[in-house]
């Protein structure tokens, strides 16, 4: 099968392989033939005040169990009230014949607001102020990676109802953790094998190969690349890949900080404009984990999965064929980035 401007990939159903996850994603771009009418159904947006007295994350206000936010400038961090996570958990496992099988997890969960402002959101930030969540982050995978028992430290922002949001104010979690979860621990598989089997990084070379074909990538600056990679699932998916091969967060540069707060800004800001809504997502880094070893086979990459498919109304819901067989998209990636490149 031939890659770019081939036919193929823009008129005939056809299987998608995602080298990172080794999944497949079912593509029938022939459904997706109606012209694109850029029909905008806007949701009434509602007036969000810059303090809410009853946001449980605004500077100064209670939280559970009584707990005040002190009267914060900048970004907070706090350990979360309710952790999925518990640092003392003690080391135990069931195993019944290996197929009822359990083990105990220590960790600890926490939050990090963006700023003190409610009615912000990454878009609306400056990028002087998403750098300072940077440096936030950077602190918070030195800190917690650091903590003896933590292997892995995933931040990730839910933003919007949709995605189970339970608060506009801007912020994001930490959930640290003594095993690498599904996800990193395959991704990790593939970067590991990949590097064993070719003495080179995986996503150095999908980066070179988007680069050079253009037609998937959405932004990028001097540090960054956002792209709709060839693989998503979600219709506008994008993934944002280091231009640099490095490992984690903590190898940025004073200017790739910078620029990162960039990169998350304006893609961000494009998701906003595709609907003119604020576009609900999940975002967040996948990184080397914290369990001391080098891991060169790494490569600092942020997903961005926002389940918004045709307005701001209409979202995809992963069902029926999706839940017994393999995810499906009608709207290739190559459309995608070239909506998300247009507004
Ligand atoms: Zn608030
Ligand atoms: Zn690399
Ligand atoms: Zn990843």
């Amino acid at each position: 099968m031939k890659t770019t401007g081939d036919p193929i990939l823009s008129q005939t159903p056809h299987r998608r392989y995602n080298p990172l996850t080794r999944d497949w994603v079912l593509v029938s771009p022939h459904r997706a033939k109606r012209p694109w009418q850029g029909k905008i159904e806007t949701i009434p947006s509602e007036r969000v005040p810059a303090y809410d007295p009853d946001c449980y994350l605004c500077p100064g206000n209670a939280r559970a169990e009584g707990v005040r936010n002190p009267n914060y400038t900048g970004t907070f961090v706090f350990d979360n009230d309710f952790p999925a996570l518990l640092p003392d958990a003690p080391q135990e496992s069931v195993d019944e014949s290996g197929l009822i099988v359990a083990r105990t997890e220590a960790g600890r969960c926490r939050v990090v607001c963006f700023t003190p402002r409610h009615d912000l959101t990454i878009p609306r930030m400056s990028v002087q102020e998403i750098r300072a969540v940077v440096e936030t982050w950077t602190e918070q995978y030195a800190e917690l990676g650091g903590l003896p028992f933590v292997r892995h430290v995933q931040i990730f922002e839910n933003r919007g109802a949709l995605m189970g949001a339970s608060n506009p104010h801007p912020h994001c979690q930490i959930w640290a953790e003594a095993e690498l979860p599904n996800v990193p621990a395959l991704e990790q598989r593939s970067l590991l094998e990949y590097r064993e089997r070719h003495g080179s990084c995986l996503l150095c070379r999908y980066l070179e190969i988007e680069l050079e074909r253009q037609e998937r990538i959405v932004c990028a600056n001097d540090a960054f690349v956002a792209l709709v990679p060839f693989w998503a699932v979600w219709p506008f998916e994008t993934m944002i890949l280091a231009k640099r091969h490095l490992t984690a967060i903590d190898e940025l540069t004073t200017a790739e900080r910078a620029a990162l707060a960039d990169i998350l800004k304006r893609t961000t800001a494009r998701y906003d404009r595709l609907f003119q809504v604020p576009f609900p997502y999940t975002g967040g880094p996948h990184q080397r984990p914290t369990d001391g070893a080098p891991h060169p086979e790494w490569h600092m990459h942020w997903h961005f999965y926002p389940p918004l498919l045709r307005s701001a109304t209409v979202r995809k819901f992963m069902t029926g064929y999706e839940l017994l067989g393999t995810p499906q998209r009608d709207l290739t990636a190559e459309t995608a980035a070239e909506r998300l490149r247009a507004v």
